[in-house]
């Protein structure tokens, strides 16, 4: 080894020992006859002083030193002078009085500073990814995402099941994304495609007995990506033969409580996880994945609105829509830019306006309401009595603000969630310590697309109907609610799952509703379909996403900071400048040509 001790080792104790250690230049301090380098290695920074005994040919090949040469340095550790100590390093009481440098490599000028708060732009970071991971956030995340891991492998082996690897050519598994498809040699013509999720292969090792399995798997779906999105992203993947939903939850719930309390010691989880059916989500936040770390909780008031003389709620109730609305607390008082600016923002989530109500501070109750308590810009339609009833119905007190939206239910619901959103964000109620995960389940099986005029399934097609809705089946699939459900956490979705299909006629009654052909079924799923006419367990399971929670727990908003090599929004690998062209006898050999898109 170069070395023998790591530089965030040494403390107060291993003052006099000589040791020898390796590592990057941090950052180097010139004082004339004492050069100063903070050493820096994956356990962290290490004060090396070069005294003038050290010699003068040491001594400038010390100062020759620059940020990221690779060193290794022997000497003694000595206590440092009193007012010199950084209580801020773990290594701060000590430094090492070096005896010895070696320059093992030097460093071109680097792109950017490897300290946690540079601002650098994104694009650059990826480029140099191999510098970028040097940060210190950087390596502590790396290292939470392998204790993650871990974790999930000590917990499900010991839960007896058995990590099997699926498979990364194969065919079309569909999760509502296009493929990724990659051209056979062998087989002219054809192709295979990356596997959206290993969800038909993990069912089928469900019907071949092995009743337990997981895999921390890599996903790939090409979908135009959002701002929290990855073309491959990693996945805890299993499945289970013989349980109910309950089983399911259970054994996550169990498993994500431990994973925090390991990783995020001061990370508050709410247990056992709320569960809330997909209506009463819709219902209470407007969204399937509320963040149930604040309330301001959504309320319906079409009624009540609707008996006022605003013309826009009584279109809007008459004509089948819903108001709604919601308080944001003690913000009666917001000028004319601070509401100007939530209309713009409930504007682009597809709002034709929003409707705001302030109640001033000093009402003594809502009860106790008077004309000039209350601010709106459609005040004149609104009596006394009237906003009154709102404000009782919506839980407002004086000094609150309601914010109120009609339209269609979807819109409603939307424009809410996002401005439940980013209330909390002005107000700051998001705790960041607060890791809230909940569980919505009884969604919809099928949504109806309006595009393709034909019902799509809500998640994926292998989710079981409830026992009771089989009959909606024929006469109204979008009334039938699945045994499937999502684990939301903190406003995201952290994985979903359900309890799958076995039996082949059912199976296939779902393929027809969803308007796949005989040929498509047979071609796609044939193999699954087969298989379960040789005996196929109960079975559900669930897919879980690894790159979110580990962001999560690493109080990070993008899931690029928790993966070592991800991609740009566009898809494009800036290190590697993948996708990239390929030689032409590549292209041969594949029996391809590329015809590149008219512009
Ligand atoms: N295959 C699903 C997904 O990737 C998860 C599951 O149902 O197990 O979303």
């Amino acid at each position: 080894m170069y070395k023998d001790t790591n530089c965030g080792d040494p403390r107060e104790s291993s003052v006099g020992s000589q040791i020898t250690v390796a590592g990057w230049v941090h950052r180097r301090r010139d004082h004339g006859n004492l050069i100063f380098i903070d050493l820096r290695d994956r356990s962290g920074l290490l004060q090396v002083v070069f005294n003038p005994e050290y010699g003068d040919k040491g001594h400038d090949l010390a100062q020759s030193l620059r940020s990221e040469w690779v060193v290794q340095v022997t000497g003694k550790v000595v206590s440092r002078l009193p007012g010199a100590e950084n209580p801020d390093l773990p290594t701060g009481q000590v430094e090492l009085s070096a005896t010895d440098l070696t320059v093992l490599n030097r460093s071109i000028t680097p792109p950017f500073e490897v300290a946690d708060d540079v601002d650098v732009d994104p694009t650059t970071r990826l480029k140099y990814r191999f510098v970028d991971l040097r940060r210190p956030k950087m390596q502590e995340n790396l290292r939470l995402r392998h204790k993650v891991s871990h974790i999930i492998w000590d917990y499900m082996s010991e839960k007896g099941f058995t990590q099997i690897e699926t498979p990364i050519l194969i065919k079309s598994t569909p999760e509502g994304a296009r493929d990724y498809v990659v051209p056979s040699r062998v087989h002219p013509g054809d192709f295979y495609a990356l596997p959206q999720s290993p969800q038909q292969l993990k069912q089928l090792l469900m019907v071949s007995g092995v009743e337990r399995y997981f895999q921390i798997a890599r996903c790939f779906r090409d979908e135009d990506l959002r701002a929290d999105r990855q073309p491959e992203h990693t996945q805890l993947d299993f499945e289970m033969s013989f349980v109910h939903q309950d089983d399911v939850m259970e054994l996550v719930e169990d498993l994500y409580k431990n994973i925090v309390a390991e990783t995020v010691p001061d990370g508050e989880v709410i247990t056992p996880f709320p569960r809330l059916t997909y209506a009463e989500a819709m219902e209470r936040f407007g969204s399937d994945k509320p963040d149930l770390r604040y309330g301001m909780e959504l309320t319906t008031i079409t009624e009540t609105a609707a008996s006022s003389d605003a013309r826009v709620f009584q279109v809007v109730a008459s004509s089948g829509g819903t108001i709604r609305g919601l308080v944001a607390p003690d913000c009666g008082n917001y000028g004319r830019r601070q509401t100007d600016e939530l209309t713009e923002f409930a504007k682009s989530s597809g709002a034709q306006g929003l409707v705001f109500i302030a109640l001033d501070v000093n009402a003594p109750s809502i009860d106790g309401l008077e004309d000039d308590h209350i601010k709106s810009p459609l005040k004149k339609f609104l009596s006394v009595d009237v906003v009154k009833k709102m404000a009782t119905e919506m839980g407002a007190e004086p000094g609150d603000l309601m914010l109120i939206v009609a339209g269609t239910d979807k819109l409603v619901n939307t424009v809410l969630s996002n401005l439940r959103g980013e209330m909390a964000r002005r107000l700051d109620l998001a705790d960041p310590k607060k890791i809230a995960f909940a569980w919505v389940y009884d969604f919809p099986l099928f949504e109806w697309d309006d595009e393709l005029k034909k019902y799509e399934p809500a998640h994926h097609v292998f989710s079981s109907p409830k026992a009771e809705h089989m009959d909606y089946l024929d006469s109204d699939p979008g009334k039938v609610i699945g045994t499937l459900w999502d684990l939301v956490c903190n406003g995201s979705e952290m994985g979903s799952g359900s309890i799958r299909i076995h039996d082949r006629d059912l199976q296939a009654k779902l393929f027809n509703i969803i308007g796949y052909t005989e040929e498509q079924i047979a071609d796609r799923f044939g193999q699954l379909l087969t298989a379960f006419t040789y005996g196929a367990p109960p079975h559900g399971g669930m897919g879980l996403g690894l790159d979110r929670l580990v962001a999560i727990l690493a109080g990070e908003d993008a899931i690029r900071e928790v993966i070592a090599f991800p991609k740009t929004q566009s898809a494009f690998d800036p290190l590697f400048q993948a996708p990239s062209k390929i030689e032409e006898q590549q292209l041969d050999e594949l029996h391809l040509r590329v015809v590149m898109p008219k512009t």
